[in-house]
């Protein structure tokens, strides 16, 4: 079930509600623990074990919640508790359950008072809603990815011709301008993603950057812009930086070289939030934190039953692990213990969230390898700040091990687990899938003739297609040298060709340079699909071989496996 969208505020009144209408029955099982451990006159350790936990709990959840008085009393209750847990049973104080009846009726006043205050303000106490909402995506299909708009202004009409033609075919939308005002125009109706400008027009030596500048002062808001002129010299160069323009090229334009300046300019809408997930055995206080990274846009996944954390940890693929100390069934230094067992997870940050404060409990429970702790209650800002930090430290980490250096796509290893598990899901679903093993034609050539650069620059080009002409579900990786898989989720095999080939004719119209040469490049692609085969390996040799026929029936061509004719 899905929650109404309310408030931050609302939910957290939720949650403090359905915390107080709990106090009751943790007073009584409090109660009960107590009597167990007088019963026993050498001490029932167990029984002093949970109340310790309870009070500890208590405190941490009161605190979290601005309970302060409740989480005051508690807190004396758990020192008081840990001390005679502390104690040689021969040296415990004899008044000892008089104190903590007297605690636990504190406890219980306070209580009383909370439910009180809380019903009159008309919380909908009873209402289960807990229903553990998972946030973690629909995973609806996307459509097709929208173009980016970009608008090029630009004095010089041949030039300016050239320019979107070969932006267009690295997948942008754009549109052209070769006078200023009509520029102008155009951006107060609809603006665009990110802008292409020249520097001098008739009008003057520095028109286009001060017409810039001025245009965003009237609207207010600064586009993201890249600089393409003929001039080199420092008064150009300043007026883009007046002009807040982010990169500065000099002509002849270099259209791979823009296209990767363009996609940084509008980078931070590709970002993927940060996933975290949080083990605690108390759900509101889960809940409670969840919302508050929510708040900051993180993806979160609560668990309460630490048990299923390797379930959890393959499935939701977390950023970062936020651990509970105090837990019924297993401790928090035992989880992270568990984690750190698995070689996958060596790396992974987990961070204790608790109420502990002790300094050398915090120390002892570091060892194991976390990376660090955060005390109850939290402030919003630290958490988010404090786990942010750490998500984008795993991030940058494992994109060095899960992508190749030079086009930024998955690697060999990567990419063969991804299809494995995109095929997993296929059956599941019962959905089609398609995939291409596409390769470069005569790249050898082209390094001999053009360099090795020039090569890379190329297969830089290529990358850059098909991630961003692919939906972002789509799996694309580096297979081999100049080689490339591709996994094309829920399409049919003549949509397939269909898409690749769209690829292939944009692509070999990219003109390369180096020098003063020019060159062209083109690939061939093989396409299998599932359920014509039901295995990756076989979806791979299926494509291979379609491959290896579009080799040799020519080149520059995409051929669908026999087994889908
Ligand atoms: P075909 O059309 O039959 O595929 O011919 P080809 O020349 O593309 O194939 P071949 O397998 O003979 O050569 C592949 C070349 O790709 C050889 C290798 O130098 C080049 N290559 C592989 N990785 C890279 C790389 O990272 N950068 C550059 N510049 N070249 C690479
Ligand atoms: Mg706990
Ligand atoms: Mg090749």
């Amino acid at each position: 079930m899905k929650q109404n969208k309310s408030t931050l505020q609302e939910k957290i009144a939720r949650l403090r509600a359905s915390f107080v209408s709990q106090l009751p029955k943790r007073l009584e099982e409090a109660q009960q623990h107590l009597q167990l451990l007088k019963a026993d006159p050498c001490m029932n350790r167990v029984a002093a074990v949970e109340l310790h936990r309870t009070f500890h709990s208590l405190k941490g959840t009161g605190y979290s919640f601005g309970f302060n008085e409740l989480a005051g009393i508690a807190g004396e209750a758990e020192s008081y508790t840990q001390q005679l847990l502390d104690l040689p049973d021969d040296k415990t104080p004899p008044d000892w359950p008089d104190k903590i009846i007297g605690l636990l009726q504190e406890l219980a006043s306070q209580a009383q008072i909370l439910i009180y205050t809380d019903l009159q303000h008309d919380h909908p106490l009873q209402t289960p809603f807990f229903e553990m909402e998972s946030s973690a995506q629909e995973d609806t299909s996307l459509p097709e990815k929208p173009s980016r708009l970009i608008y090029i202004c630009d004095d010089e009409e041949d030039q300016v011709t050239h320019l979107s033609y070969q932006l267009r075919c690295f997948g942008y939308q754009v549109e052209y301008f070769t006078q200023l005002q009509a520029f102008e125009a155009a951006v107060r109706q609809h603006q665009p993603d990110a802008v292409v400008m020249d520097v001098r027009f008739p009008s003057g030596g520095t028109a286009g950057t001060e017409a810039l500048a001025s245009l965003q002062k009237i609207i207010g808001e600064q586009l993201p812009t890249v600089v393409l002129s003929g001039r080199d010299d420092f008064e150009a160069r300043l007026s883009a930086v007046r002009a807040g323009c982010h990169a500065y090229f000099t002509k002849p334009a270099k259209p791979l070289e823009l296209a990767t300046a363009l996609d940084e300019v509008m980078e931070e809408e590709v970002f993927e939030p940060y996933r975290i997930l949080i083990v605690d055995d108390e759900p509101e206080v889960a809940q409670y934190h969840t919302l508050i990274l929510e708040e900051a846009g993180m993806l979160v996944y609560q668990l309460s039953q630490p048990g299923n954390v390797l379930a959890a940890l393959q499935e939701f693929r977390p950023d970062l692990v936020l651990v509970d100390v105090y837990m019924p069934d297993c401790t928090g230094q035992e989880l992270a213990a568990v984690i750190r067992q698995l070689p996958e997870h060596l790396s992974l940050p987990i961070v204790y969230l608790s109420s502990e404060t002790d300094r050398q409990k915090q120390f002892s429970a570091m060892q194991v390898g976390v990376e660090g702790f955060i005390t109850k209650p939290v402030i919003p800002e630290e958490l988010v700040a404090a786990v942010a930090l750490r998500a984008e430290r795993m991030r940058s980490l494992r994109s060095l091990m899960v992508r190749d250096s030079l086009t930024g796509l998955y690697n060999h290893t990567t990419t063969t687990e991804l299809i494995e598990s995109a095929l997993a899901q296929a059956r599941r679903q019962q959905e089609s899938l398609c995939m291409v093993m596409l390769d470069l034609d005569h790249f050898k050539q082209v390094n001999d003739t053009y360099g090795h650069v020039s090569g890379d620059q190329v297969l830089l080009a290529l990358a850059r297609i098909l991630r961003h002409r692919l939906r972002s579900n789509d799996v694309v990786g580096r297979y081999g040298g100049e080689e490339f898989a591709i996994l094309l989720k829920d399409v049919t095999p003549e949509k397939a060709v269909e898409l690749v080939n769209q690829l292939r004719e944009d692509f070999s119209r990219i003109r390369f340079g180096s020098g003063d040469k020019e060159f062209y490049c083109t690939f061939s692609a093989g396409i299998s699909s599932f359920p014509a085969y039901n295995r990756a390996e076989e979806l791979r040799i299926a494509a291979d071989q379609a491959l290896y026929k579009a080799k040799s029936q020519g080149r520059n061509q995409v051929k669908l496996d026999d087994g889908n004719e």
